[in-house]
């Protein structure tokens, strides 16, 4: 089976109290070139396996002190010797002996006076075995290894799918998914939910002053601002060029209100910092409320689309809401003046 250079990795530990039963058991390996190591007593080879890494025990049973079955029992016990193979070398072949043997966790024996073939061919049996469990457990760890590091990119993929890679808020698709969950939530509790829809005010202007690195900073600024200010369960997405969207969970239409006006609020009084320059950032929003009223999701976004639009209409920097019941959208916040625009 193995060879001679393999063999020198294999480290067998002989026990037996008579050193003529050592002397014929390593006379009997010694040409397969093993690394052997004895002991003649059970206390001298405990201490032996934990001070070494040993493949394979060659065990005698009758000896003084601690006989060959406790010192098993003891290795099995503990987690870093119990699976090292233990074979008993025995001249008891009764069933009686050979069963304790087997309860003590031995995994072989080899009967006394040695036959130097069976001897050899049980010992290689045994190394063979360790070797292929070895490279199983070699093989196992790699291929968990493998299997984490793919869920670790799949993760990274599926991440990567939901979210907009300027600002990292969710993209269009993720949030999308997010309001329709929420809208199936609405039919089992009632609980109405509302939807903001916002636009930077004459993005254009930054663009064509500054550089668009100067609106890609905008854009992550107001990201980021916003993200500070919502809700935990609030979702927060780019819904395209400079236009956001919010999903309120379990708010009605004054609490997406009361939301988006200090979202107005916070924006447009900051002043952000752009090489040498300081912008001011305004918005304007488009509320709407999902309800019994109302009839998908799709109606309920261009509700807040229409509302933004109006705030548009009207002057930007403001917020709107859209009543389903009615027609008219009514605005609710008005427009702060006299704003410096980038
Ligand atoms: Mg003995």
């Amino acid at each position: 089976m193995c060879n001679n250079y393999d063999n020198k990795n294999f480290r067998i530990l002989i026990v037996d109290d008579v050193s003529k039963n050592i002397q014929v058991v390593a006379s009997i390996l010694k040409d397969d070139g093993y690394q052997m190591t004895f002991a003649q007593n059970g206390k001298v080879a405990l201490d032996k396996i934990h001070s070494h890494n040993f493949d394979l025990i060659l065990l005698d049973v009758m000896m003084p002190g601690m006989d060959g079955f406790e010192v098993c029992r003891r290795l099995k016990q503990e987690p870093s010797t119990k699976d090292i193979p233990v074979v008993f070398l025995t001249a008891k072949t009764d069933t009686e002996s050979l069963v304790r043997g087997f309860e003590a966790g031995g995994t072989d024996y080899v009967t006394k006076p040695f036959n130097g073939v069976e001897l050899l061919a049980r010992v290689r049996t045994r190394l063979e075995l360790s070797r292929s469990r070895e490279s199983l457990k070699v093989a196992y760890r790699e291929l968990k290894k493998t299997n984490e590091e793919l869920l670790k990119s799949q993760r990274k993929l599926e991440l990567a799918a939901k979210t907009d890679t300027l600002t990292k808020l969710s993209n269009r698709r993720d949030i999308i998914e997010k309001i329709e969950n929420e809208r199936i939530r609405f039919e089992r509790s009632g609980k109405p939910f509302s939807l903001v829809l916002c636009d930077i005010d004459n993005f254009k202007v930054f663009n064509d002053k500054h550089g668009h690195d100067c609106g890609d900073f905008v854009l992550v600024s107001v990201a980021e601002m916003m993200r500070g200010k919502v809700r935990k369960q609030d979702g927060v997405a780019r819904w395209g060029g400079e236009e956001f969207l919010l999903l309120l969970p379990e708010t009605d239409l004054e609490g997406g209100r009361i939301l988006a006006e200090s979202l107005r609020e916070k924006i447009s009084c900051n002043y952000y910092k752009y090489d040498n320059h300081n912008l001011r950032i305004t918005m304007t929003f488009g509320v709407s409320s999902f309800s019994e009223c109302v009839m998908n999701i799709e109606q309920c976004i261009k509700m807040a689309d229409e509302a933004l639009y109006e705030g548009k209409k009207r002057g930007k920097n403001c917020v709107v809401l859209s009543i389903a019941e009615q027609p008219s959208i009514l605005k609710s916040v008005s427009e702060e003046n006299g704003n410096e625009r980038p």
